[in-house]
């Protein structure tokens, strides 16, 4: 007889592991399938967790948690050949209990996630693919596995399974995604002993720090590199937008081997010994790219409902609030013994009145703006580097003089009035 859950979540990422948390908490009778040998094998990320929406989930996880350490620093970096302005936030009030957030390696930390899941109820089977949504009237009716004879039912099926969700796509929910709506990101743990790394950064016991580092380090494409403190090791990555990417016929690793030789970034790394290197796309195509996220007896979550805000480099925030969303509008069908597309909408509107669909909708036209127009980070992150080295250069002339050389290197009055209403749309993408 054909194996029957109330619901099978497919992907054990922050997204689904969350669902499948909430629903076993409740009782639910849940099935957590994940591809890869453990769940965090398959994942890569850069590697902050926001505690808020963890802390909704599971009080006082980071007793337990195996996070890397506590950030107490942000650091902005716009970055140019030979220099670059930073700006930075070091808050002490970060460094208190209950913290705000935290460096993690997923592979450990997915696998502590699930486990807790497992805890609460749910079955968890790794290494199982699934291939294709099982639909019978227009309505999902379960999976198909690449397991012999691997069709599993269930009331509800939740799509968990990150950035290119196959299920979403092959369900008509959204189409390919296009260059343009996804960035490309290549990453290495660098290993480090754990004291150099507390001296290198100013950081004091578990206190870790984030760099966010713009400009020349993607060569003008939009995106971003980082450099983020683990315990014993640091995160160093690249991720920009693919359709720059194949446009000035760059690849990711040519980036990130830039990043890691630039004589501003390369004492930061100095000493250290690759562990792993990976390589992952992220959604940033944000709320225009959003596919339906609701079906008759389906629900999509996180990274396969595009859920990242690139802007802020959150995405495992969205997913383990979508998941829990998720779980809640599953349980209000139960109690309806109704899992139609109309009775699990309560889960898109709720994740569209919340923070997530806040969010992607402040930064709907953001990322396409800055895609169009590069000279955001080809030009204007220059400038701000020579109008740093002049202003700060103390050789003799005058404050005002250097001001005037300021203004003069800004180009004609047709290109001060071009930089002047680039700033003004901007502020109107981002406000
Ligand atoms: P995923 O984490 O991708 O999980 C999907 C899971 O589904 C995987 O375990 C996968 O193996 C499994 N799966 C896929 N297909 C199937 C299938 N057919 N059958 C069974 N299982 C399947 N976010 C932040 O908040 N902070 C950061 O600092 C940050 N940095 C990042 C850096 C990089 C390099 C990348 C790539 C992403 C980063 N993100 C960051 C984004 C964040 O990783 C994602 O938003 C988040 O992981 C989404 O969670 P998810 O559960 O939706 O998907």
């Amino acid at each position: 007889m054909a194996e029957t859950f109330d619901v099978i979540v497919v992907g054990a990422g922050p997204a689904g592991t969350s669902c499948a948390y909430t629903l076993a908490k409740a009782g639910v009778n849940v099935l957590l399938l994940e591809r890869g040998e453990y769940p965090g094998s398959k994942n890569v990320m850069g590697g902050v967790l926001y505690r808020k929406m963890l802390e909704d989930i599971i009080p006082g996880f980071y007793k337990e948690a195996p996070v890397e350490r506590h950030i107490v620093e942000q650091r902005f970096m716009m970055l140019d050949e030979q220099s670059a302005v930073t700006f930075s936030y070091k808050g002490l009030e970060w460094a208190e209990e209950p913290y705000n957030n935290f460096t993690v390696l997923r592979a450990k930390f997915d696998q502590w996630f699930a486990d807790k899941a497992v805890e609460a109820g749910a079955l968890l089977v790794n290494e199982t693919v699934v291939t294709e949504c099982l639909v019978e009237n227009g309505k999902v009716v379960g999976v198909r596995t690449d397991r012999p004879d691997g069709d599993l039912f269930a009331d509800v099926v939740v799509l968990a399974d990150g950035v290119n969700s196959l299920l979403a796509k092959s369900l008509g929910f959204h189409k390919e995604f296009r260059p343009d709506e996804v960035a490309l990101a290549v990453m290495e743990v660098l290993k480090l002993d754990r004291k150099i790394i507390e001296d290198r950064f100013s950081l004091e016991g578990d206190q870790g720090c984030t760099f966010e580092i713009f400009g020349d380090s993607t060569k003008g494409i939009l995106g971003t590199a980082w450099l983020y403190t683990n315990k014993d090791s640091l995160n160093i990555g690249v991720g920009a937008m693919l359709s720059g990417l194949i446009k000035n016929k760059i690849r990711p690793h040519q980036l990130l081997d830039y990043v890691k030789t630039h004589p501003i970034i390369r004492p930061y790394i100095q000493g250290t010994e690759q562990q792993e290197y990976l390589a992952h796309l992220i959604p940033e195509g944000g709320y225009r790219s959003m596919p339906k996220v609701v079906g008759d007896g389906v629900i999509v979550v996180g990274d396969a409902a595009q859920l990242v805000n690139a802007i802020h480099r959150e995405g495992s925030n969205m997913a383990m609030t979508s998941g829990v969303l998720a779980a809640e509008a599953i349980l209000d069908a139960r109690e309806a013994e109704d899992f139609s597309a109309a009775q699990l909408d309560a889960y898109r509107r709720k994740l569209l009145d919340g923070f997530v669909g806040q969010d992607l909708k402040k930064y709907k036209d953001a990322t396409h703006h800055f895609e169009k127009y590069p000279h955001y980070f080809e030009k204007y992150i220059p400038l701000m580097n020579r109008a740093a080295s002049q202003m700060f250069t103390v050789d003799g002339s005058s404050k005002w003089e250097k001001q005037k050389k300021i203004w003069n290197e800004l180009g004609s009055a047709k290109e001060k009035w071009k930089m002047a209403r680039d700033l003004m749309q901007a502020w109107r993408v981002m406000k």
